[in-house]
């Protein structure tokens, strides 16, 4: 037989989301007349808005013509690059500096084959399960211990710090992956505190990845929505974004990564390259339909149903922080972000994911499931249906 992987074996725990669905089953099928809503995974609920919508339906019909059909774009739509560009980096960058994928989430777990085992993984504490466990799985973690894995450097993003970690723990050569709007603390960076880790990045001669996927979230315009914002950013920095939470692309699958030319390893060599080797050959392109939607997206019509959609989730989550904290609950983020970071001191995030659950029957995220220094706290989703969002707050209201 085949042996198995051994960085697969490595991995702790199952994945955070599968665990929380098999809570809910449980607890279902023990109360089968209680409605659950669910406020706790980050997938979106409402249709994707026509004109986007009609993007796709034309990207679709095209492929019915001799004359418009395409096969593979391993690089992607030249035009759709070209819109990318313009529209979310005001014309930094060249096309070759834009790779059009399938999401945010496979591009990260791709990105990991640049740097190997040998990485030096730095992540935000807590964070987005990916980093850790796409680490792991490229053999760039060490054994398990009780805070995390050996060989990652965890850097705690809590209230004390109001959620921009201590940035001296970053040591030479790392690979720091850093996401603003922050899942799950639903916190922004500012353009200070960007600049600050840019500096480190630079100084340090490490590279971040840095993930924007929740950037069209960011209503303050002195925030800012990408990494590239700041100067030097493009010699230190990846991006990685995407449609999904933007235009509802969650199942449709369309994302983009940006490696700029000036980005070098430590050697001296061309990340840009190495990133388009590692595409052609694990990776075929993104669907040609998608792309076509996406482009219908970064236009004028477009934009205005991305601010449309996002303005709606918005608005949930200010229904649920308004009624946490009219609960005398500690929260953050859910005003430039679709998530609520709600602080439950002296218990832990799974004890209050079930008293939730029991209570009121909402589903949320246990804050721990984000790493050890998300213990205590519990990620609430807007991403749900208004009704829902209105009956889960009354229900908190009252119930909890
Ligand atoms: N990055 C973050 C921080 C996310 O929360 C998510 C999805 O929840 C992703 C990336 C994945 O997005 P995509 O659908 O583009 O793979």
């Amino acid at each position: 037989m085949a042996q198995r992987n051994s960085n697969i074996a490595r991995l702790t725990a199952g994945y955070l989301f599968p665990e929380i669905a098999r809570r809910r089953q449980e607890f279902s099928a023990s109360h089968p007349n209680a409605k659950i809503i669910s406020l706790g995974v980050g997938n979106t609920t409402e249709p994707i808005l026509p004109h986007i919508a009609n993007g796709l339906v034309q990207g679709a019909q095209r492929l019915s013509r001799t004359e418009t059909y395409m096969g593979y774009m391993d690089e992607g739509l030249l035009e759709l690059r070209e819109q990318i560009n313009k529209v979310i980096y005001a014309g930094q960058f060249n096309t070759d500096e834009i790779f059009i994928s399938d999401g945010s989430k496979c591009d990260i777990g791709r990105l990991q084959w640049l740097f190997g085992p040998g990485a030096r993984p730095v992540v935000q504490d807590p964070s987005y399960p990916v980093y850790v466990d796409g680490s792991v799985l490229a053999g760039a973690a060490g054994a398990a211990n009780e805070y995390g894995y050996d060989g990652i450097i965890y850097m705690p993003c809590v209230l004390e710090n109001e959620y921009f970690p201590d940035l001296s723990k970053i040591g030479k050569e790392s690979l720091i992956y850093f996401c603003s709007p922050n899942n799950p603390t639903g916190a922004v960076s500012t353009k200070e505190q960007l600049k600050m880790l840019v500096e480190k990045a630079l100084k340090t001669d490490s590279i971040i990845i840095f993930d924007a996927a929740y950037s069209e979230y960011i209503r303050d315009d002195a925030l800012p929505k990408t990494i590239y914002a700041v100067d030097g950013a493009e010699r230190c920095a990846i991006e990685v974004n995407s449609f999904s939470k933007s235009a509802g692309f969650t199942g449709v699958r369309l994302g983009w990564s940006v490696v700029p030319k000036a980005l070098k390893f430590s050697g001296g060599e061309s990340v840009n390259a190495d990133w388009s080797r590692v595409q052609s050959t694990i990776f075929n392109g993104a669907s040609n339909i998608a792309q076509f939607g996406a482009l219908a997206a970064l236009d004028v019509e477009g934009q205005k149903e991305i601010r449309e959609l996002t303005g709606f989730y918005l608005e949930n989550a200010g229904l649920i922080r308004g009624a946490l904290r009219e609960l005398g609950i500690e929260c953050t983020g859910g005003d430039n972000s679709p998530y609520i970071w709600a602080r439950f001191p002296g218990e832990n995030s799974w004890q209050t994911f079930e008293r939730i659950l029991e209570k009121c029957h909402v589903v949320s995220t246990p804050g721990s499931g984000f790493g050890a220094a998300g213990e205590g706290y519990i990620r609430f989703s807007a991403f749900s249906h208004r009704d829902n969002v209105e009956e889960a707050c009354q229900r908190l209201k009252t119930r909890l």
